[in-house]
């Protein structure tokens, strides 16, 4: 069993789909271990997203991300091989290529607006647990 981040961000809060989302995940027999809602800090929007400084949407993203017009609804999720099959049912970044059925085909249309993150690695998974919630053990 693993831990991993989820995030319903600005957009996915703002439309109403926050209960959508952890309902795939609690339907698929994961189990919620925390849950927040958040507008982050400029900088913790620019580290949650640092591995994408040098591309020319970071500044539109971490202002959307930051704005406060809707919060970050912030999870960690646990269960068995949550972290690989939490991007599945996530699916593709670019919700137009992202597989029917998953959240992102049922639910957005673009790839500014793509209502939710997912870890991608074990790595990045302890890196935004302990970033968004402070240090995992805490949980
Ligand atoms: P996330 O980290 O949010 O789960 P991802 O890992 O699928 O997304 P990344 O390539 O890490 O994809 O991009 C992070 C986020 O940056 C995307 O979810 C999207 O909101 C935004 N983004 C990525 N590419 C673009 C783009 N070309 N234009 C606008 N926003 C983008």
């Amino acid at each position: 069993s693993e831990r991993t981040f989820i995030a319903v961000k600005p957009d996915g809060v703002q439309r109403g789909l926050v209960a959508k989302v952890i309902a795939r995940f609690e339907e698929r027999g994961y189990k919620l271990v925390g849950l927040k809602a958040i507008v982050p800090s400029k900088e913790l929007a620019e580290e949650h997203y640092g591995d994408l400084k040098s591309k020319p949407f970071f500044g539109g993203l971490v202002d959307y991300m930051t704005n406060g017009k809707a919060p970050v609804v912030a999870m960690v999720w646990e269960g068995k091989d949550v972290i690989r099959q939490g991007r599945v049912m996530i699916g593709a970044t670019n919700p137009l290529d992202a597989a029917p059925g998953t959240i992102r085909n049922s639910y957005c249309q673009v790839i500014g607006r793509n209502i939710v993150h997912g870890s991608d690695s074990f790595e990045s998974a302890e890196k935004e647990i302990s970033l968004w919630f402070g240090k995992a053990g805490e949980l």
